[in-house]
C-alpha cells in the first residue's frame, strides 16, 4: 500500500472528503446558504440551513437518529432485530426506514392515504412496511391506529415523535450548536416552521440560552393553531399538524407568523429561480416569513437564520413549477 493512503489516514482530508462506515455518520453538519431572495433589503441577511444535505435529505434524520439511539440506550429497543412502528407521512418515516434498514430492525410506517406516491415508494424501497389510513379521519386517528398496532406487536417500539423529548434534544445537541458555530453567534432572529415543534424547541432553546434571539414560529394560515385558530387541511406539507404537540415549548416563541399556501409556494419557486436550489414547500414558507421580517425596521440590519427542512424533489408530483398548484394536502411530519 502506498504510504499515507491507508484507510485510517484517508478518513479525514483537507477537502472534508472522508470514508464513513455508516450513513448515520453523515447526519448533521449541514451548510448555510446566504439566501439572495428578491424583496429582501441589502442590509439584512437571511441564512438558510440546508437540511436536504442530510443522508435521507431532510431535517428528520437528526430526530430519527436521536430517538433510535435513546431507545437503544434505555433498552426499549434492541440494537438489532427490533420492530419500530411510527406514524408519519413524510420525512420521519423515511429517516427511520433507512436507519432501521442499516441496523436490521423491522420498520412499519402508518401514513395517510393522501401521502404522495413517491413517499410510499421510497419507504417500500427502504424495506419498510407501509400501512395506509384514511386521511380524512385526521392525524390523531392515525396515531391511535399506530398505537393499537404497537400494542398488538410483541416487542415493538414507537418513537412517537410528537411526544418524544429526544426529538427536540436532537436539535439542542446539533442544529443549535451548528448554527451558533457557523455564524460566530451573530444571530438576531430564528425563523422555524412547526410540525412536531422539535426543530423550533431544540434549536430555539439552545440559541436563547446564549443570546436574546427572537424566535419566530411559522405555521400554515389554514391550520394556524399557534395563532389560536383551528387545524385544517392546507398545502404546506411538514408543518401545521393541526394541534400543538406536547414537545413544543410555547415559552420560547416570541412571534407566530401564519403563511398562506400561495405565498409558501411562490417563495419556493423564487428560491429555485433565484438561487438554483430545489427546496421543499415548508422551506418556502420559512423564507417568506423571513423576508417579511427583514422588511420591518426593527430587523432591517439583522441576521435572520432559518431552517430549510427538505428538498423539492419530494414534491415533484405536486407540480409546483407548473401553472397550477395541486390539491392541498394535510401531510404531517
Ligand atoms: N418541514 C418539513 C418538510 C418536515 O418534514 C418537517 C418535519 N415534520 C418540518 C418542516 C417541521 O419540523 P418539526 O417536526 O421539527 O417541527
Amino acid at each position: 500500500m502506498t504510504e499515507g493512503t491507508s484507510l485510517e489516514s484517508a478518513q479525514s482530508t483537507a477537502s472534508g472528503a472522508r470514508i464513513v462506515r455508516s450513513l448515520e455518520e453523515l447526519v448533521g453538519g449541514t451548510p448555510l446558504l446566504d439566501l439572495r431572495l428578491p424583496g429582501v433589503p441589502d442590509t439584512a441577511r437571511i441564512l438558510a440551513k440546508l437540511e436536504m444535505f442530510n443522508p435521507l435529505s431532510s431535517v428528520k434524520d437528526r430526530a430519527a437518529l436521536h430517538m433510535l439511539r435513546a431507545a437503544e440506550a434505555s433498552g426499549a429497543l434492541p440494537a438489532t432485530s427490533g420492530t419500530v412502528i411510527e406514524c408519519s407521512s413524510g420525512s420521519t418515516g423515511i429517516a427511520l426506514a433507512a436507519l432501521c434498514a442499516a441496523r436490521g430492525h423491522r420498520c412499519i410506517i402508518v401514513m395517510p392515504d393522501n401521502a404522495t406516491e413517491e413517499r410510499r415508494q421510497i419507504l417500500r424501497d427502504l424495506g419498510a412496511e407501509v400501512v395506509l389510513r384514511p386521511h380524512h379521519d385526521g392525524l390523531l386517528a392515525s396515531w391511535a391506529f399506530a398505537e393499537d398496532l404497537r400494542r398488538a406487536t410483541p416487542g415493538a417500539w414507537m418513537p412517537r415523535q410528537d411526544t418524544n423529548p429526544a426529538n427536540p434534544a436532537a436539535h439542542y445537541a446539533t442544529t443549535g450548536p451548528e448554527l451558533w458555530e457557523a455564524t460566530g453567534g451573530a444571530i438576531d432572529v430564528l425563523v422555524c416552521g412547526v410540525g412536531t415543534g422539535g426543530t423550533l424547541t431544540g434549536t430555539g432553546r439552545y440559541l436563547k440560552e446564549r443570546r436574546d434571539v427572537h424566535v419566530v414560529a411559522v405555521e400554515p394560515e389554514r391550520s394556524a393553531v399557534l395563532s389560536g385558530g383551528e387545524g385544517g387541511p392546507h398545502g404546506i406539507p411538514g408543518i401545521g399538524a393541526g394541534y400543538v404537540s406536547e414537545i413544543t415549548d410555547l415559552g420560547l416563541i416570541d412571534e407566530v407568523l401564519p403563511v398562506s399556501d400561495e405565498d409558501a409556494t411562490e417563495a419556493t419557486r423564487q428560491i429555485t429561480r433565484s438561487s438554483g436550489l430545489l427546496a421543499g414547500i415548508s422551506s418556502g414558507a420559512a423564507a417568506h416569513a423571513a423576508r417579511r421580517l427583514s422588511r420591518q425596521r426593527r430587523w432591517a440590519d439583522a441576521t435572520i437564520v432559518t431552517v430549510f427542512p427538505d428538498t423539492g424533489e419530494r414534491y415533484l408530483s405536486l407540480a409546483l413549477g407548473g401553472p397550477t398548484a395541486s390539491e392541498p394536502s394535510s401531510e404531517d411530519s
